[in-house]
């Protein structure tokens, strides 16, 4: 096949689109010069709410805010333990540990990527407060299971669904299972917007109520603060611009099961193991991620036939630098260890083409078919990209 270039994320395509929708939606904002709390913002969290089916949805500004805010909301206290599973993006640990609570990590299922409910039930101790299941790559963690632990001790469930949106899990949505969840609108997420931007799906009324408190300050009625909060508001522009995207994202969601679905039928035999998909799990594919042992090596070599590639992630968060007081080792969470080592993401965006998917397939497949690099090539190619 002829050289084609694969970039991972293709936004300026998919930005033609809707240019001209997106151009009418900020001039309706900016004429109305109501950038805080104009009626997008509203108009954003029903929807939201409406087509997940949680019982509320509050706009904030970031997903590692959603997160804070949702941990503040259970009033989290210094000391105070919250699971966590080691292989996820950072927010999720830090979210907890600016709080001054305890991420306690605990290790993943190596098929779904998603936290061990077996691990997640031995990691329980009296200062639990919380369990934040991560629905990875856009696959729904094991929510019955950690589900049921949770309420058997009456600890909350927080969805980290930044990954998730229009993931489902046994007919449910991504969202509607934990007592709050939260979702990210960073450019690259499934519904990227323009600039940073999160939501906190709330299914506790009460819960809800002091999210929506939080994100203003605290504030309960004007000017009277019963707890302090902070600025956690999300802008009516971005909210007007993620109306108009939200538009394409079934069509999107599709588009990246059928990529997906056309991967795994040309790699199913090859040297990388393709992504699991539980039964009963809706998977929307934030990113196709493969293992394979000569990760490194199939990296550059994707990079030299001109297919971007991404690892998320190459660090276990238990091995995180700023973690260190918290005493892990090397060897305490083997799994997320291990597939440290082994994930590759493939370019799985809405704007790819069906060539693309062709190409990028045939080069795993020439790799897998090349003798092992000798040692050391995969550090020049690297130098290379
Ligand atoms: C992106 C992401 C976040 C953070 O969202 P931001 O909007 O970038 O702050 C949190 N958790 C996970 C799993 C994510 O992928």
């Amino acid at each position: 096949m002829t050289q084609r270039s694969v970039p991972m994320l293709d936004l300026a395509t998919e930005f033609n689109l809707f240019a001209d929708e997106v151009r009418s939606v900020v001039n309706t904002v900016l004429e109305s010069q109501q950038f805080i709390n104009g009626p997008a913002i509203a108009a954003l969290e029903k929807q939201l709410a409406d087509r997940t089916g949680a019982r509320d949805a509050i706009a904030v500004n970031s997903g590692t805010d959603a997160l804070l805010v949702a941990l503040m909301a259970l009033d989290l206290k210094p000391g105070d333990e919250v699971i966590v599973p080691a292989f996820t993006f950072f927010a999720t640990a830090g979210a907890v540990w600016r709080l001054g609570g305890k991420p306690v990590f605990v290790d993943i299922d190596e098929k779904t990527f998603n936290i061990d409910p077996a691990a997640v039930e031995s990691a329980i101790t009296e200062r639990t407060r919380a369990i934040m299941p991560v629905h990875l790559y856009g696959q729904c963690a094991d929510m019955d299971a950690i589900q049921a632990i949770a309420a058997r001790r009456n600890i909350a469930v927080i969805e980290d669904a930044a990954q998730a949106i229009n993931a489902t899990y046994n007919g449910r949505q991504a969202c509607t299972m934990g007592a709050l969840a939260c979702m990210s609108f960073y450019p690259t997420k499934n519904l990227g917007g323009f600039g940073e931007g999160g939501m906190v799906f709330a299914n506790d009324e009460r819960l809800g109520t002091l999210v929506r408190q939080l994100r203003h300050h605290g504030e309960s009625e004007r000017y009277i603060h019963e707890r302090v909060g902070g600025n956690f508001r999300l802008d009516t522009m971005k909210a007007a611009i993620l109306l108009v995207k939200l538009h394409y994202l079934d069509e999107f969601t599709r588009r990246r099961q059928a990529i997906a679905a056309r991967y795994d039928e040309l790699l199913g035999r090859s040297i990388v193991s393709t992504p699991q998909v539980v039964e009963g799990c809706g998977h929307v594919y934030h990113q196709y991620t493969i293992q394979t042992e000569r990760r490194d090596d199939l990296r550059a070599f994707l990079q030299s036939q001109g297919v971007s590639s991404a690892v998320y992630y190459p660090v276990p968060l238990h091995l995180q630098p700023c973690f260190a007081p918290l005493g892990y080792r090397r060897g305490d969470l083997p799994v997320s260890e291990r597939v440290c080592g082994r994930v590759l993401s493939l370019p799985c965006h809405p704007m790819l083409e069906d060539d693309d998917i062709e190409y990028v397939a045939s080069c795993v497949l020439a790799f897998g078919e090349s003798a092992p690099a000798p040692a050391g090539a995969a550090s020049v190619a690297r130098q290379t990209m």
